[in-house]
């Protein structure tokens, strides 16, 4: 497993995560397998935006003897009082459900609580006039709750909530296909989107990614936008690459889901290679740098994804990028345009033509 620190908090968070929408299903036995297996694997962040309250006994039940090396996102906002994950706004209601849940993890403290499920304005208002934020920030005065987060799939939502409520951790949609305006939360325009990863990236919010595969659509020839299969390997491998994210979170049935997810650092670069999706004529991503190193190797060793992350991010305002920029070993200086990356490249960057911009704006060595 490797790990990414969330910059606000100091958490030390696995790349890897795991969702809580269907382990319930497996019943008690398997999912406490499954969770312990999990965390034997290196999995120490857990969403709680369950499926069915079923879940939480058992999140107790496998993991209360490790809580304080495991951290968990819970919302404000997702009702389980009856069983059913329901979605309230109410106080009262948000309080017995958080109730209830922190007594079925059998623990005392939340690290991340969660403005939960924001995709409207008019979410958030009511999330503030009804007093559940309230309720959340007197949670956190006492401790209980150690984190804000924030959860959405609606980029002008995010910008607007994060300028109020400046959140620890956005959880937010990402994959491919939501980038390109495919799929049922492809929320807000490429840039708008791109505009969110940088802005965490730069305020050090960590963002944990929800939906990876786009429920399932990226994993399906048929059904993808892009008309290939991707394997959820090169769709957590996606996500990663995305600035900001400190965490992608799928969900798994059983242990043996469990299992194949930890397979990811098995992978080769090959095997966890993405591009395939540049391939495709007239996506939203063609002619920009995703930075997926399938144009690798440079004769100059030039880590080109890194170089135009850092670039896009300085652009952007991030003064921490230009500085990680700058401690590079070799950057768009040590470009000797030899037109590689631009014959590799599936997006159809100019890469060679961006090496000198990116030389004649972050400048010389
Ligand atoms: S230039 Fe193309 S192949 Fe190279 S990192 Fe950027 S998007 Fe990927
Ligand atoms: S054009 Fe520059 S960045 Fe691209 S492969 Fe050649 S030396 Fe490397």
């Amino acid at each position: 497993m490797k790990f990414r620190v969330n910059r606000k908090t100091g958490d030390r968070i696995s790349e890897i995560g795991l969702g809580s929408a269907y382990l319930y299903e497996a019943g008690r036995e398997e999912a406490v397998k499954a969770l312990r297996t999990a965390y034997e694997g290196g999995i120490n962040f857990f969403d709680l935006a369950a499926g069915h309250g079923d879940s939480f006994p058992m999140y107790g039940e496998a993991l209360c003897h490790v809580r304080e090396h495991i951290f968990y996102q819970i919302h404000f906002g997702a009702d389980y009082t009856n069983g059913d994950y329901g979605w309230s706004m109410d106080r009262e209601t948000v309080k017995r459900s958080v109730a209830k849940m922190l007594k079925e993890l059998r623990t005392d403290y939340i690290d991340y609580g969660f403005i939960h499920c924001q995709d409207e304005l008019s979410d958030w208002e009511s999330f503030q006039k009804n007093g559940v934020y309230d309720y959340l920030l007197e949670l956190k005065q006492k401790g209980i709750v150690r984190h804000i987060g924030l959860s959405s799939h609606t980029p002008h939502v995010i910008k607007t909530i994060i300028a109020e409520a400046d959140p620890d951790m956005l959880m937010f949609s990402v994959n491919p296909g939501y980038d390109c305006g495919e799929g049922e939360y492809a929320h807000g325009e490429l840039n708008e989107r791109n505009e969110i990863y940088q802005l965490c990236e730069k305020k050090g919010i960590g963002i944990s990614v929800m939906k990876p595969f786009s429920g399932g659509q990226m994993l399906d020839a048929s059904i993808s936008p892009f008309g290939t299969a991707l394997t959820p390997y090169q769709c957590i491998r996606y996500a990663l690459d995305k600035p900001g994210v400190l965490t992608v979170l799928p969900g798994a049935s059983d242990e043996a889901e469990v299992k194949a997810l930890l397979e990811y650092y098995d992978k080769t670069d090959e095997e966890l290679d993405y591009s395939v999706i540049g391939t495709v004529k007239n996506t939203k991503l063609h002619g920009r740098c995703v930075y997926c190193n399938h144009c690798k190797p440079c004769p100059m060793g030039i880590d080109i994804g890194l170089v135009n992350k850092y670039y896009d991010l300085a652009m952007a305002g991030d003064e921490l990028a230009k500085e990680h920029y700058r401690t590079l070993e070799k950057n768009a200086c040590d470009c000797i345009q030899c037109g590689h990356c631009d014959s590799r490249c599936p997006f159809g960057v100019k890469q060679s033509e961006r090496m000198l911009e990116i030389r004649d704006r972050m400048g010389e060595k």
